[in-house]
């Protein structure tokens, strides 16, 4: 397999990029039921040239210019075919104490090379911001607004007690520009919070002005604010948000900044870039895709908060068989998202 591997990458740009396949084609071509003896080795293995890489999109060819770039490389496949033959479950720091070290380490690193304040690093005392790896940017989004959600349902409990969650839930609001990408519309679907789509300037950039006035419109009809997505790097035409403009208001409204750089974060890389992350010190959250750009295998998406709390209390569980003797000292992803307490 690794020599196939080594050949196929090899000898990739010789393959057809799409393949000229109908919908259904693999069904003739492989048993409705499995097998119920086993088959030989050679004879599956023969099974991946013949049937199945003749429908395969084949993503890592230089003739391939589709969709964005998802680009893997050597140290990506034998990180991960190391990681597979370990194949542990990092859920708890003792589940594995290297993988949620390592994890730590490693998003430090990234962190500090795209240029985040010190804020978003693990810090070794009194440190509330970090990075994880989730699967997707999709998901990173998802996370962050339904952390936003719980911070913003416990502060109006504060201020008006007899509320119920779902009263105050149906009055939130969250935005982002009408550039952003779907994943944030469908974060808005599965959090349960209506979404404003502020209309872009002429560069496709959200502006300050036509945030504050969707904010305040809807402020004016009781609903409360509660998030926002900035998003730097459209998926259509790799358009930047003004973050310096948006991050005041947040800051000033008390409202979660959600930035998503799924696509362009890797080009924070270069000092000359990071003019478009202006305003940086003013966000909660923010992700991008190692998967994208950094030559990482699919999926591979680095998320950092300021202040893991609001993860924290949003998707902490602590059931006693993941109980450890180092619990409390240690961070264990699964369980407390990343917060020490
Ligand atoms: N956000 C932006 C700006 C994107 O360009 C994309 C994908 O192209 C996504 C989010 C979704 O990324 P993922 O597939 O990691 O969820």
């Amino acid at each position: 397999m690794v020599d196939y591997i080594a050949d196929y990458l090899k000898d990739i740009r010789e393959r057809r990029v799409f393949p000229d396949k109908q919908p259904g084609f693999l069904r003739n071509q492989i048993p409705e039921n499995a097998p119920v003896e086993g088959e030989s080795w050679p004879k599956i293995f023969s099974d991946v040239e013949t049937i199945i890489m003749p429908g395969v999109t084949h993503w890592q060819s230089p003739h391939m210019h589709a969709y964005f770039p998802a680009l893997n490389s050597f140290p990506s496949l034998l990180g991960d075919m190391l990681s597979d033959a370990i194949n542990c479950l990092g859920f708890t720091w003792a589940s594995s104490p290297a993988c949620t070290e390592l994890e730590m380490i490693v998003m430090n690193w990234l962190g500090k090379m795209i240029g985040l304040p010190d804020e978003f690093l693990h810090r070794k005392s009194d440190s509330d911001g970090g990075g994880v790896i989730q699967t997707t940017a999709s998901e990173a989004t998802l996370v962050c607004l339904l952390a936003g959600r719980s911070k913003a349902i416990k502060n109006y409990q504060k201020l008006y007690p007899d509320l119920e969650d779902v009263e105050i839930n149906a009055r939130l609001v969250a935005y982002c520009s009408d550039q952003a990408h779907s994943s944030v519309e469908k974060a808005g679907i599965i959090g349960l919070v209506k979404m404003r789509y502020v209309e872009s300037d002429e560069n496709f950039s959200m502006r300050g002005n036509k945030l504050m006035q969707a904010i305040k419109k809807d402020r004016e009809k009781g609903l409360i604010p509660f998030w926002v997505c900035a998003t730097l790097g459209t998926t259509g035409a790799c358009a930047f948000d003004n973050l310096d403009e948006i991050g005041t208001i947040c800051y000033e409204e008390d409202i979660w900044l959600h930035i998503d750089a799924a696509y362009a974060g890797s080009a924070f890389i270069c000092p000359e870039f990071r003019t478009w992350l202006k305003g940086i010190e003013k966000a909660d959250s923010i992700a991008f895709n190692p998967s994208k750009w950094l030559m990482v295998h699919f999926d591979c998406t680095a998320m950092w908060v300021k202040n893991c709390g609001a993860l924290h209390r949003t998707f902490n569980v602590e059931p006693l068989y993941l109980k450890h003797e180092n619990s409390g000292l240690a961070i264990d992803y699964m369980v407390r998202y990343f917060c020490v307490s």
